[in-house]
C-alpha cells in the first residue's frame, strides 16, 4: 500500500500512486477508478495529490464539505472525552441532538413534538420506521406500500421496500408485506391502500437514486389525505433529501404536509455514519423498551458530530444557500450542450441528457478532475457541498460543458440508445447502482 509512481487505473485516469491491494475486500463494489486520501471543502485529493472538484459529496453526505474544521474539532474533542457507553446508560448529547432534529422537522423554530431513534445508516433508519409501523398498527396490519424505482436500503426489509426487482432478485425470498405502485400516481396508491392490511406508505419526497425524480406538487398532499382518511402512516424517506439539501430542512416542507414518520441519514453527521428515524409522539409511543435498539446508535462520538453539523448548518442557513446556489447551478446546467432539462430542488439536481452518454460523461469528468455520477444512462446527478462557491459552480459547469459538447458530437441527440458506433461505455463511474 505504499505510494510509488503514478499508474493508470482501469478508466485510464493516471491517479494511483501505486497498486492498492484490495484482495481482502468483498467484491460487492466495482473497482474504484480513483482512490482519495484527503479532502478540504469541495476539493478531494487522490493518492498523487491531484485535486478534484467534488460535486457528489459522497452521495449527498458531506453537505458541509470535506474536513470541516468545526466538525473535525467536535469529533476530536469527543473522542478524547467519551466515545461510547451503549444504550444501557445515558449520555448528554443524544437527547440534545434529538430535540434539535425535532425542531428542524417543525421548520426550525418550535419543536414538532416528535421523538427520535438514532441508528447508523439510512437503511437502519428505514428499518426502524418499518418496525415502528408494524408495532403501531398491531397484528394483521403490517403491509407497507412504497413506489417502483424508489431506493430505501439494502437490508432485507429495506430491500423489500426498495422498488427495484433487479436488486431484489438474488436475495429472494424477501420479508412479506411490501407492495409497490408507480411513483407520483395517486390513483394507484388509492387502489392499493386497503386499511385492513396496510400500516404505512413509505415514499421519497424526491427519488434520488432513481435519477432525482420530482413528483407533481399535489403528490405528497394527496398521499397525506389517503393516509389520514384510512389511519395509515405517511412515512417520508429523507435519507438523501433531508437537512437542507433541497432548499428546505426537509423535502416534505416544500409542500406543507406533516408526515407521521421521517427518516434521515446521509448529511446528518457530515460523514460520520449516523441515521435517525423521527416519529410523531403518538406513533413513537408504539415502541416500548426492548422493541428496537442499536449498540452504536446515539453514541456520544456520533452525536458530537451531528451536533456540530447541525450547528454549522443552522449558522450558515444551508436551506437558503441550497436554494440560492441551486438556482445558479440549475441555470448553468441548462445552458450546457446536450442537456435537455434539469430537474430537482436546491442542490440536489439532475441534468437529463439528449442521449445515453451520462456514463462516459462521468468518466471524462473524473479524468478532468470533476466528481459527479450517473444514476441513469441519460442522467447526471449533482449534489455538491451546500457551502459550494459560485466560482466552483462556474468551474464545474465549464469543465462539463467542454466534455458534453464533444459527447454530443459523438453520440448525437437521437434519444436513448444512440448510434451503434458510439464509444464503448465501460464500467459506470460513481454509478449509484452499486455505491450507496
Ligand atoms: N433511502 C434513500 C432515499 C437513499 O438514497 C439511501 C441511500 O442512497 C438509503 C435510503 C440507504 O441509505 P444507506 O446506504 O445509508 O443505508
Amino acid at each position: 500500500m505504499t505510494a510509488t509512481s503514478p499508474t493508470a487505473s482501469a478508466s485510464g485516469v493516471a491517479t494511483e500512486a501505486g497498486p492498492i491491494d484490495r484482495s481482502a475486500l468483498m467484491g460487492n463494489y466495482a473497482a474504484p477508478p480513483v482512490t482519495f486520501v484527503r479532502g478540504d471543502g469541495s476539493t478531494l485529493y487522490d493518492t498523487v495529490g491531484r485535486p478534484y472538484l467534488d460535486f457528489l459529496s459522497g452521495l449527498a453526505v458531506t453537505s458541509l464539505g470535506h474536513a470541516h474544521p468545526a466538525i473535525a474539532d467536535a469529533i476530536a474533542v469527543q473522542a478524547r472525552t467519551l466515545s461510547h457507553v451503549s444504550n444501557l446508560f445515558g449520555n448528554t448529547l443524544g437527547p440534545e441532538v434529538a430535540a434539535t432534529l425535532d425542531r428542524l422537522i417543525g421548520g426550525g423554530v418550535d419543536r414538532a413534538g416528535g421523538q427520535v431513534f438514532f441508528a447508523n445508516s439510512g437503511a437502519e433508519a428505514n428499518e426502524c420506521a418499518l418496525k415502528l409501523a408494524r408495532r403501531w398498527a398491531g397484528s394483521g396490519r403490517f403491509a407497507v406500500v412504497s413506489t417502483w424505482d424508489a431506493f430505501h436500503g439494502r437490508t432485507l426489509a429495506t430491500l423489500a421496500a426498495t422498488g427495484q426487482p433487479e436488486k431484489q432478485a438474488p436475495f429472494l425470498p424477501l420479508p412479506d408485506g411490501f407492495d409497490h405502485v408507480p411513483y407520483d400516481d395517486l390513483a394507484a396508491m388509492d387502489a392499493v391502500c386497503d386499511p385492513t392490511r396496510v400500516a404505512a406508505v413509505l415514499v421519497e419526497p424526491i427519488m434520488g437514486e432513481a435519477g432525482v425524480v420530482v413528483p407533481s406538487s399535489d403528490y405528497l398532499v394527496g398521499l397525506r389525505q389517503i393516509c389520514t382518511d384510512r389511519n395509515i402512516l405517511l412515512m417520508v424517506d429523507e435519507v438523501q433529501t433531508g437537512l437542507g439539501r433541497t432548499g428546505r430542512w426537509f423535502g416534505f416542507q416544500h409542500l406543507g404536509v406533516e408526515p407521521d414518520v421521517v427518516t434521515m441519514a446521509k448529511a446528518l453527521g457530515n460523514g460520520m455514519p449516523v441515521g435517525a428515524c423521527w416519529a410523531r409522539a403518538e406513533v413513537a409511543a408504539a415502541f416500548v423498551p426492548g422493541d428496537h435498539g442499536s449498540t452504536f446508535g446515539g453514541q456520544p462520538l456520533a452525536m458530537a458530530a451531528v451536533r456540530a453539523t447541525l450547528a454549522v448548518m443552522e449558522a450558515e442557513d444551508v436551506p437558503a444557500r441550497a436554494q440560492r446556489l441551486g438556482a445558479v447551478l440549475r441555470r448553468s446546467l441548462e445552458r450546457l450542450p446536450g442537456v435537455v432539462s434539469v430537474r430537482g430542488e436546491g442542490l440536489l439536481l439532475a441534468a437529463v441528457l439528449a442521449n445515453d452518454f451520462a456514463v462516459p460523461a462521468c468518466r471524462e469528468a473524473l479524468e478532468a478532475g470533476l466528481v459527479i455520477n450517473a444514476p441513469r444512462a441519460d442522467v447526471l446527478r449533482f449534489a455538491p457541498s451546500l457551502l459550494v462557491s459560485e466560482a466552483d459552480i462556474a468551474r464545474a459547469t465549464g469543465t462539463l460543458g467542454r466534455i458534453l459538447a464533444r459527447l454530443v458530437a459523438v453520440f448525437g441527440s437521437a434519444g436513448p440508445g444512440g448510434p451503434a458506433d458510439g464509444p464503448a461505455d465501460g464500467p459506470p463511474i460513481g454509478g449509484a447502482d452499486d455505491a450507496e
